[in-house]
């Protein structure tokens, strides 16, 4: 939880060693990279708005590891959280986004227009296809930090933003506490609401703090364009339509988001964002694009196929369960998406999906008639 500087305060009375989290049974990048120079160096510190050390660092202490994904072990309280304590996010960046350099340059492309094909995904195997990503109002501080006043306030803006959407993108924000327990429920099976806060990662960041206040969903009426409120950013924009068309959600997506951004700025704010780090995010992994482009796709046979992870890793892909990052894939069929947010355009990323998972639904095909997947092995991506 963010104390800032009585706290801190408190802290300093004791030995830097003292101090020193146990990492010893840890497996995420913040315990690869933090050491107790570095800790000593940075305890002392805050941003502006008050988040520490001992604050960006919390999670990955409480979460030593998680069964499917590498997790960061660290969060952002607000924009300046990167900047001032990034003698340890610099190296955090560069182990999770595949060796981004500080001083690398990231790109945004959200010309739905540059992507080749996408149209195509056989929806005997491909179930659904979606694209999200997440942005943060400048001038606010992110979830793990931010008062119930400013929380309220990111809810306000938002949707007299939203409400000002027209045509396919006009929707209704359904406020989470305004929700029964069964409309919730409902929403969180048919995949288009976050899960309540059981998420161990969630709780120990400080982002589940008095939950449900100011949260909730805004979506169009067809539920293919929707935002969540105040999870764990600011906004997480989605765009999302059953079958493999991937072509139709992303274009849907450009077109939203960038509506989104004018909104914001005809209330005279913008989103976070800099040349280095791109959209600016509450977890260092989504920092870049913020984007995960993904499929529910049926592959039985190729996900118990022994080079599985191997093709994952070669198309930089990742896989989750199709309930969320928590989960367990049901009946082979998982959800496959980019692996990487930063360091590559958004029409790169979605690209690497439409073409990784196209060559996952051959293999499998093949699979399927007992042939052999060793002459389509794709090369490191
Ligand atoms: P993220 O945080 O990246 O949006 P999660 O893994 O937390 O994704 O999942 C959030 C919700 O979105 C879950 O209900 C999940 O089932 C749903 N979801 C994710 N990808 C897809 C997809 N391709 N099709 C349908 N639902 C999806
Ligand atoms: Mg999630």
């Amino acid at each position: 939880m963010p104390f800032g500087n009585t706290h801190n305060a408190l802290k300093m009375k004791y030995a830097s060693s003292e101090e020193y989290p146990d990492l010893s049974q840890h497996n995420n990048h913040m315990a690869k990279i933090l050491t107790p120079a570095i800790y000593e160096r940075l305890r002392s510190k805050q941003t502006p708005s008050g988040f520490t050390l001992d604050d960006v660092i919390q999670t990955g202490i409480d979460n030593p590891g998680h069964p499917f994904i590498m997790t960061v072990g660290c969060v952002a309280g607000d924009e300046e959280t990167y900047e001032v304590f990034k003698e340890l996010l610099d190296p955090i960046i560069e182990d999770r986004h595949g060796g981004y350099k500080p001083t690398d340059k990231h790109k945004t492309d959200l010309n739905p227009n540059n992507l080749k094909g996408g149209d195509d995904l056989d929806p005997n195997y491909v179930l659904s296809s979606r694209v999200r990503t997440g942005r943060s109002i400048r001038g606010f501080c992110l979830p793990p930090h931010c008062s119930r006043g400013e929380r309220r306030g990111v809810e306000r803006m938002s949707v007299e933003a939203l409400d000002s959407l027209s045509g396919d993108l006009k929707g209704k924000y359904y406020a989470l506490k305004n929700m029964t327990d069964a409309e919730q429920q409902q929403l969180i099976d048919d995949h288009f609401l976050f899960d309540k806060p059981v998420s161990p990662l969630l709780l120990a960041s400080g982002m589940a703090r008095d939950w449900p206040d100011g949260r909730g969903i805004w979506h169009n009426d067809t539920k293919t364009f929707l935002v969540w409120v105040n999870e764990e950013d600011h906004l997480r924009v989605i765009s999302m339509q059953k079958g493999g068309n991937m072509k139709e959600v992303f274009n849907r997506f450009c077109t939203g988001l960038t509506k989104i951004e004018t909104l914001f700025k005809d209330k005279g704010t913008s989103f976070m964002w800099n040349e280095h780090l791109g959209y600016v995010l509450t977890c260092p992994s989504n920092l870049g694009t913020g984007l995960r482009a993904g499929v529910h796709v049926k592959i039985p046979n190729m996900s118990k196929h022994a080079k599985f992870e191997e093709v994952l890793k070669r198309l930089r892909l990742q896989k989750r369960g199709t309930g969320g990052v928590d989960t367990a894939a049901v009946g082979g069929t998982f959800d496959i998406s980019n692996a990487d947010r930063l360091g590559f355009s958004e029409v790169e990323l979605v690209q690497m999906v439409v073409d990784g998972v196209k060559l996952l639904v051959e293999m499998e095909k093949k699979l399927e008639k007992g042939q052999s997947i060793d002459n389509i092995m794709p090369a490191q991506k």
